[in-house]
């Protein structure tokens, strides 16, 4: 049993940082906070790795020539930090942050520590497109992670949504898998970038569905069995028998949790200043969560190094520490 002493020891116990987030940018900041040998530790919902993990191939992080494996690269960042002695609570999730007296307030779902400063590095997922079907046939035919379920489309045809970055990449995967990739734009033009764009125009197995929507997916109730396209001109609709959909149209910002806390854009990305601190002292944002974010590994890697030096000065200046 513990006394009430013991008890209130343990909730007076303050961190430096907490960092939210197990992405680049949260594994980053935590390795130079671990090497500035701050008191820190990193909360991730899930196991560390963010959605880079979820990437079969990148090729634009500099330093590895041949491109590497999404997972290798993070999961290399979690090695390297946690080698410096960044502690990593995985599957613990941020529900709320608020001010304490003097620190803030981290709360997860049956935890709550106090920190001098927090990191809020909790990226972005993908968003719905919000079409009847949708949500009956997630798991079942529909999918936001070519990475994961494109390997159950073995010679099956299928239709990725969108024309950014993560539909041409992701379609351009699952032509490894599926007889035919369909990929379906509300435009005539793609957003990707140019090397992206020149991969998928030419390849064999991607037919192109340009100025078109998707009204509807279809299924028999176990799985998806076609998708109903509209024009964006005249509105005619058909129906395209396909056994998936990959869904790739934008991504929404994780910050569900600290709306009415910190100040929030329109679309409810964190805005930040250029010491990447946020609205609330001693609360900095990093990586894509963050408003004007470009959404690259390679930038949410030095997001993580700006926040980390700069919380690391705003703790120690709390702490009376002369900063160098
Ligand atoms: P994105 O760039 O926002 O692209 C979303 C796509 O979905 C756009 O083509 C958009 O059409 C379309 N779209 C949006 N809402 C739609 C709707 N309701 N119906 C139909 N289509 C809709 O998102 P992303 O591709 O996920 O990329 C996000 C960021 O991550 C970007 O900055 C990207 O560069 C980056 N990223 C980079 C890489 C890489 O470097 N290899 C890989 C993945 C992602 P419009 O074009 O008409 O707007």
């Amino acid at each position: 049993m513990r006394g009430a002493g013991e008890e209130e020891n343990e909730a007076r116990r303050i961190q430096d940082v907490i960092v939210v987030g197990g992405g680049p940018a949260g594994l980053t900041a935590g390795l130079y906070l671990a090497r500035a040998r701050m008191d820190v530790a990193l909360w991730e919902k899930d196991a560390p790795g963010g959605a880079p993990a979820l990437t079969e191939r990148i090729e634009n992080y500099p330093g590895f020539p041949e491109g590497i494996s999404g997972w290798e690269l993070v999961d290399r960042m979690r090695r390297q930090a946690e080698g410096f002695g960044l502690a990593i609570e995985s599957f613990r999730p941020m529900k709320e942050i608020r001010r304490g007296e003097g620190h803030l307030v981290v709360v997860g779902e049956e935890v709550e520590e106090a920190a001098r400063a927090v990191i809020l590095a909790t990226g972005m997922r993908p968003a719905r497109l919000g079409v009847p079907g949708e949500e009956e046939y997630h798991g079942r035919g529909v999918s936001y992670c070519a990475t994961c379920d494109g390997a159950f489309f073995r010679d099956a045809v299928v239709a990725v949504v969108g024309g950014g970055d993560s539909a041409v990449e992701e379609a351009l995967f699952l032509t490894r898998f599926a007889s035919k990739v369909i990929l379906v734009h509300r435009r005539d033009r793609l957003r990707a970038s140019r090397i992206l764009q020149e991969r998928i125009l030419q390849h064999p197995k991607v037919e192109f569905r340009w100025k078109r929507v998707v009204k509807e997916i279809r299924g028999d109730g176990k799985k998806v069995q076609s998708v109903v396209l509209a024009s964006t001109d005249s509105g005619e609709a058909e129906e395209v028998p396909v056994q998936g959909v990959f869904l790739y149209v934008g991504n929404i910002p994780n910050t569900e949790e600290v709306r009415g806390f910190l100040e929030l854009d329109e679309k409810g990305f964190v805005v930040t200043n250029d010491a990447l601190e946020t609205s609330e002292k001693g609360v900095f944002a990093a990586g894509d969560v963050r408003k004007g974010s470009v959404w690259q590994v390679a930038a949410a890697v030095g997001d993580g190094v700006r926040a980390a030096l700069n919380a690391q000065r705003y703790v120690e200046e709390l702490k009376g520490i002369a900063y160098r």
